[in-house]
């Protein structure tokens, strides 16, 4: 997550609107008291996520990987009337800060949460999705592509985090760990697959932006 310089990263930031009162107390809660903060989308992505969402207007979203509940809020700031993020996370430890923050955002009618591995509920949600936010256990991200394709709409989305893995992406293949591998197979995977268009913004860890025809 470094590959950009430091300086550029802060212009960008103190050029892009803030994060809401609520986000901001997320952020600091959770570098305060919660493993691998890093995780968390923060500030400059949050704000992407939130205009994405804004620009699609999404009725249903299906989001892997909540963490603590920060991308889940930006996400559900462009729903459309009556719509839902569905969030999914293995780790039931984070549900009381999760649940904290998204009753302070009013989001909580927004956002449905779901305890447990993606791969077990991902089936069991059975809903057509405008937008789909892969950000759980990269080691799995081929396996969660495949797995929603087909609940995605004809002209919906997939947004990927972490695509460029803090410059890993550019090892060779046989020096890659298993996490760079998958993420390095799932950039392959989505570059050839004809039916989606796609692109990688060079935003922060790098977000694989992926249209289904
Ligand atoms: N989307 C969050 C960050 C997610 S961090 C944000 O942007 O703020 C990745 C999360 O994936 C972690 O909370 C981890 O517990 C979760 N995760 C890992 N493996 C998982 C699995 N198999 N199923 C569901 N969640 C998983
Ligand atoms: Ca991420």
């Amino acid at each position: 997550m470094d590959f950009i310089d430091d300086t550029i990263s802060e212009y960008a930031e103190v050029h892009t609107s803030a994060e809401s009162k609520v986000l901001q107390e997320l952020n600091r809660e959770t570098n305060a008291k919660v493993l691998n903060p890093r995780m968390l989308s923060g500030h400059l992505q949050g704000r992407v996520l939130s205009m994405i969402s804004h620009m699609i207007k999404p009725k249903q979203v299906l989001e892997i990987g909540t963490y603590t509940g920060y991308s889940a809020i930006c996400l559900s700031e462009g729903l459309a009337e009556g719509g839902m993020i569905h969030t999914i996370d293995i780790n039931d430890e984070l549900k009381d800060i999760i649940h904290k923050y998204i009753n302070a955002a009013g989001v909580s009618h927004k956002i449905k949460t779901y305890a447990g591995d993606a791969l077990k509920i991902i089936p069991e949600i059975h809903e057509t999705f405008d937008l789909v936010f892969i950000d759980a256990d990269k080691i799995n991200y081929l396996n969660y592509y495949n797995l929603v394709f087909d609940k995605v709409r004809q002209g919906g989305f997939i947004l990927a985090d972490n695509v460029l893995w803090s410059g890993k992406v550019l090892e060779n293949r046989k020096d890659m760990d298993p996490d760079t591998l998958t993420i390095d197979d799932f950039n392959k995977k989505v570059i050839s697959d004809d039916r989606v268009e796609n692109v990688i913004l060079p935003i922060r860890d790098g977000i694989m932006l992926i249209r289904k025809k």
